[in-house]
């Protein structure tokens, strides 16, 4: 008989499993705390359930499926990017980034991706298939065990496409967002996506409490096709559309994010066209200089990345300049995963 692994059920659904399982409701409760306050990772951790009861639930389930493969510190940014190895054998890489205060998580949602951007590792791993709930969750509960400390941010910008994966994210985010733990806000969730259109309409008539990012990148579909092959199934104008439908159903302000990359998208034609895209739209707007260790492309100079940004200061909303972090170890998506499968293939032909 498969095991059925704990961290797939939401509050309720757990509850409803203990009570098949012809147990005291309360063994719900010690168990959610156990896996969420706790982030047992086995059931001999939970002292307070009696040896029979943890014997009985070890056969049929289990508190984790994924299993830390290899862990990269940044000393410069204090950044951990992880990798991990699923039951299937797949890998997948989630990034802690401590900044002040805040400690975000950075999680994946697919095992790769089919969606090909040009300027992203993943995309040039190919896609394997999409992540479970429990596999989306145990990212963030693991580092939390990992560093000691709880998370207070997670952005759902690793490897894969969330909106193609959409169940299972967004009920992982449930889960993440549940008060009697992990108890992550809402406002401290953010999903990021290259703008897959039925996801967005249906992330807006759900009235979705989470944050929403929109990875744009370009001003014309013609280069926005050349970096996301994706743009030519939902061009740029009619993403946004579905963003300003967005904006209007839900009155939340989105996220637009615009990776520069060198003479590709960063001219100040560029930026004119982008003042003009977004003037009536409530957002905001992070410009992100590529980083050239990703991959094929140049990263611009600060006086262009300067430039880009003086022309966009005039929009009504904040426009903030990030840089990625982590490029010394490999903490671009995907990354970590294609240097250790490219790893494994040279050893392998060896
Ligand atoms: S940027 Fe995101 S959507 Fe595009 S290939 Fe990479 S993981 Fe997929």
């Amino acid at each position: 008989m498969s095991q059925v692994c704990l961290k797939s059920f939401s509050k309720p659904e757990l509850e409803a499993w203990i009570r098949s399982l012809n147990e005291k409701p309360y063994r719900a409760h010690q168990i959610w705390s156990w896996m969420y306050t706790h982030c047992a990772t086995s059931f001999d951790e939970m002292t307070n359930l009696s040896k029979t009861f943890r014997t009985k639930v070890a056969e049929i389930a289990t508190l984790t499926s994924i299993r830390l493969l290899e862990k990269k510190n940044s000393p410069v940014s204090g950044t951990i990017k992880f990798l991990w190895e699923c039951e299937d054998r797949s890998r997948i890489e989630s990034v802690f980034i401590p900044e002040g205060k805040r400690r975000t998580v950075c999680i994946s949602t697919q095992v790769g991706c089919p969606l090909a951007c040009r300027f992203c590792a993943t995309g040039r791993m190919g896609f394997f298939r999409n992540l479970q709930t429990h596999e989306i969750v145990d990212q963030v509960i693991q580092i939390q065990k990992e560093i000691g400390m709880a998370l207070t941010n997670v952005v759902v910008m690793g490897m894969g496409e969330p909106f193609l994966n959409y169940e299972a994210v967004l009920k992982a985010l449930d889960i993440l967002n549940t008060p009697e733990g992990p108890g992550i806000g809402h406002r401290k969730i953010t999903l990021s996506t290259v703008g897959i259109i039925p996801g967005i309409k249906r992330y807006t008539f759900e009235k979705r409490p989470y944050k929403l990012a929109v990875s744009l990148n370009a001003t014309t579909d013609e280069t926005r096709t050349r970096l996301m092959p994706i743009n030519k199934k939902y061009p740029l104008v009619k993403v946004l559309e579905a963003i300003k439908e967005y904006v209007k159903q839900t009155k939340k302000r989105p996220t637009f994010e615009y990776v520069l990359i060198r003479g590709i998208n960063d001219t100040p034609a560029d930026a004119n066209r982008l003042l003009k895209l977004l003037k009536n739209i409530p957002c905001k707007v992070n410009l992100i200089p590529y980083n050239s260790i990703q991959g094929p492309f140049e990263t611009p100079e600060p006086e262009r990345v300067q430039a880009f940004w003086d022309i966009l200061r005039s929009l009504p909303f904040p426009v903030m300049i990030r840089h990625s972090r982590g490029g010394e170890i490999q903490a671009a998506c995907g990354q970590l995963a294609v240097a250790y499968m490219n790893r494994k293939q040279t050893s392998e032909n060896e």
